[in-house]
């Protein structure tokens, strides 16, 4: 017998108005794994993430979603961060007018576990050594290390990454892999959507692929790496 999921989407479907995009997926994740959720452009990937943290646009209209044994199908998106689901969207919402430690401080629960803000310091040395420098004025790696962090401070049971290497030089996307290593091997379960697909392949454990809104693929990271016709077809890659 098999362990249970630890996060778990079932006949997810979900809309933006009268535009049916995530078209009935279901998935497992397991716990302590790093699983890279991939596709084209417009493939429902980012509807995908937003779905499963509740943010009400899109609507899910059908299907369940389960985080260690909780229905987040039944929460808002304040219920689902506080039942541990920890969303770090694109655009990192950085605090303005925040230094990086009051951004921190800010999400930190109290009191703290786990993540202190010592701790995310040293996860993130670049943090700590801006620590009184305001956040929005970091540079853009800098930045998405704050996202995570921020995440990482309230004590999550998965993070949810849309995206975090966009724009971001290969030294320091380099630094945030190795990140991600470090808090995989703390126990962190992770969903990484990228669009470079060749990194989040080699970082990853399993990979999904969607396809306008269906998955066409669910099974280890390595067999995409190796498959040239399933890579050349949904990644273009
Ligand atoms: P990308 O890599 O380009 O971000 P994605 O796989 O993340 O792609 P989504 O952002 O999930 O794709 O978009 C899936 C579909 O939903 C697209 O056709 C997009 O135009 C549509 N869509 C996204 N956001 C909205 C919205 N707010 N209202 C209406 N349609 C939307």
């Amino acid at each position: 017998q098999t362990a249970p999921a630890f996060l778990s989407v079932w006949d997810m479907h979900s809309y933006y108005g009268e535009s049916y995009i995530v078209q009935g997926i279901s998935f497992n994740v397991h716990e302590g794994e790093i699983l890279a959720l991939l596709g084209r452009n417009g493939a429902g990937k980012t509807t995908t993430l937003r779905s499963i943290a509740r943010l009400g646009n899109p609507q899910v209209l059908k299907g369940e979603i389960w985080l260690d044994h909780q229905p987040l199908h039944r929460m808002s998106s304040h219920e689902a961060a506080q039942a541990g689901l920890g969303l770090v969207p694109e655009d990192r919402r950085i605090i303005p007018g925040l230094s990086v430690e009051e951004n921190l401080q800010l999400a930190q629960i109290q009191p703290p576990v786990g993540w202190s803000i010592e701790r995310l310091y040293e996860l993130f040395p670049r943090l700590g050594e801006r620590r009184r420098q305001e956040g929005v004025t970091l540079s853009g790696g800098e930045q998405q290390m704050l996202s995570i962090a921020r995440a990482l401070a309230r004590d999550i049971k998965v993070l949810l990454l849309d995206e975090p290497y966009e724009g971001l030089a290969p030294v320091i996307v380099d630094e945030i892999e190795k990140t991600l290593t470090h808090i995989k091997s703390q126990g962190m379960t992770t969903i990484l959507v990228e669009q470079n697909a060749v990194r989040a392949l080699k970082l990853a454990d399993r990979a999904i692929i969607l396809d306008t809104g269906s998955i066409v693929y669910d099974g280890s990271a390595s067999e995409v790496l190796e498959n040239a016709d399933l890579r050349a077809e949904y990644l273009a890659i």
